[in-house]
């Protein structure tokens, strides 16, 4: 719904700066508390062509020059007479936090040249930076919840699931204490008290877990004859899928550390067995040591999760494209092995218009969403229903940025207000 032309609108604009992509999203609300019958709202979103902002670290220029036709784009949506007041937030993820570890002086040419082309364009810049795995939590909690209207009454909130490439977080009102200080997020909002539980897994988003996969099955492959590529056979892919990749594009990641990797050519084949994917995948979780009362994984705290959640970003690409977003949990593993194991052939024959990369992964990404949250976060067949794999709600995008900018721009009063911005009802 757009606003009336009646009332003056403000804008403000954030780029979603992640590990495979970069998104611009404008937001609109109205000006005028006192007319106000709504809320913040999603205007437009531009998908940035090429890949994330990460993949520029050896041409840092071309970082800042990628955003060009979405920032024009921008130009066009916002009235040419609130540009100047509109601000600019730029907020980069895991893709930089993994870049930063490995080369500073390149993630800080990255983040300067994004600096630079935003300041080029008639609105108001006010930073470009990497944002923490705990602000990724605790904004995309916000914008679930400033989104569901549950702010401002007394009804329970929604915990967030967000999988990006290179991290997942989750985030939630626990019912017990949270025992670790780096877990714990306390909010004001609208007169209530939140404490939250969040944690960031870096390294566990999607794509960076296919790579910790991926080198965990090499690292076990013994290579006798070291002049063949190395064949990694892989349960996870479908069956009759055969394609040679270089080690290189599976270890270049800060997040393998491995010290005997192989080199070289490998031929990547597909088994297409749900049940051993499922056993590879679980190795990337190490159970084995917890200094609290209860653990999700690697040692991290976790409470029993608790309430409704949204699961969005990569969890609702991959169960939406798998046709999951509403079984059971058992029906959920019964149809993603019946998917596995369909010959990569058949596959490609029935998706001709979906990009051949998404594709192949689309069964490790299902499986590894389902253990992450059965076997990592300790979702059981009793409460997978409380999970919804969403994109919006309403006209907005679930995701962190919305509630970026909602405290940025102090939109979300600590303290409950006559006319609070808030959606009404
Ligand atoms: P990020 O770029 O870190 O926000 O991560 C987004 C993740 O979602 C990446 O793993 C992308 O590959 C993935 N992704 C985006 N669109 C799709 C899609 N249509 N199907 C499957 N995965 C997707």
């Amino acid at each position: 719904m757009r606003l009336t032309s009646a009332c003056t609108a403000v804008y403000g604009i954030v780029l979603d700066a992640g590990s495979s992509h970069t998104s611009v999203f404008i937001y609109e609300w109205p000006a005028e508390k006192e007319n106000n019958t709504g809320m913040v709202q999603q205007l437009h979103t531009c998908n940035v062509k090429g890949k994330g902002i990460s993949s520029y670290y050896a041409n840092p220029d071309g970082a800042g020059k990628s955003l060009h036709e979405c920032m024009m784009e921008a130009k066009n949506k916002i009235p040419a007479n609130r540009h100047s007041e509109t601000p600019v937030y730029l907020g980069a993820t895991a893709g930089m936090r993994l870049l930063k570890m490995e080369n500073e002086a390149a993630s800080e040419k990255v983040l300067a040249s994004v600096e630079h082309s935003l300041k080029t364009y008639p609105f108001s810049y006010q930073g470009a930076r990497i944002i923490s795995g705990q602000e990724e939590g605790a904004f995309g909690w916000i914008t679930v919840n400033y989104l569901s209207k549950n702010l401002n009454k007394p009804t329970g909130t929604l915990g967030a699931l967000d999988l990006g490439g290179a991290s997942t977080q989750i985030t939630f009102v626990p019912q017990q204490e949270i025992e670790s200080n780096d877990n714990s997020i306390d909010f004001r909002l609208y007169g209530n008290d939140y404490h939250l539980y969040t944690h960031s897994f870096l390294c566990y988003g999607k794509d960076q877990a296919l790579k910790l996969s991926m080198g965990m099955k090499l690292e076990s492959t013994r290579v006798a004859d070291k002049t063949k590529p190395i064949e990694l056979r892989d349960p996870c892919f479908h069956p009759g899928y055969n394609f040679t990749k270089t080690a290189q594009s599976v270890f270049n990641t800060p997040c393998i550390n491995g010290v005997n990797l192989p080199t070289g050519i490998i031929s990547h084949v597909g088994l297409g067995n749900w049940s051993q994917c499922q056993q590879s995948i679980r190795k990337v979780f190490n159970i084995t040591y917890c200094a609290y009362s209860k653990c999700s994984f690697n040692g991290v705290f976790q409470p029993s999760v608790d309430g409704k959640f949204g699961a969005f970003s990569a969890f609702f690409f991959v169960m939406d494209f798998l046709n999951l977003t509403s079984d059971s949990l058992d029906g959920t593993k019964q149809r993603l092995a019946k998917y596995c194991s369909t010959p990569w052939k058949e596959i490609v024959e029935k998706y001709p218009q979906i990009k051949q990369k998404y594709l192949s992964e689309y069964c490790f990404s299902g499986t590894y969403i389902l253990t992450l949250l059965e076997d990592g976060y300790s979702f059981t067949s009793d409460n997978w229903k409380d999970i919804s794999f969403i994109k919006k709600i309403g006209d907005s995008d679930a995701g962190w940025t919305l509630g970026y900018m909602l405290n940025l721009t102090n939109m979300i009063p600590a303290e409950a207000q006559d006319t609070p911005l808030m959606p009404d009802g």
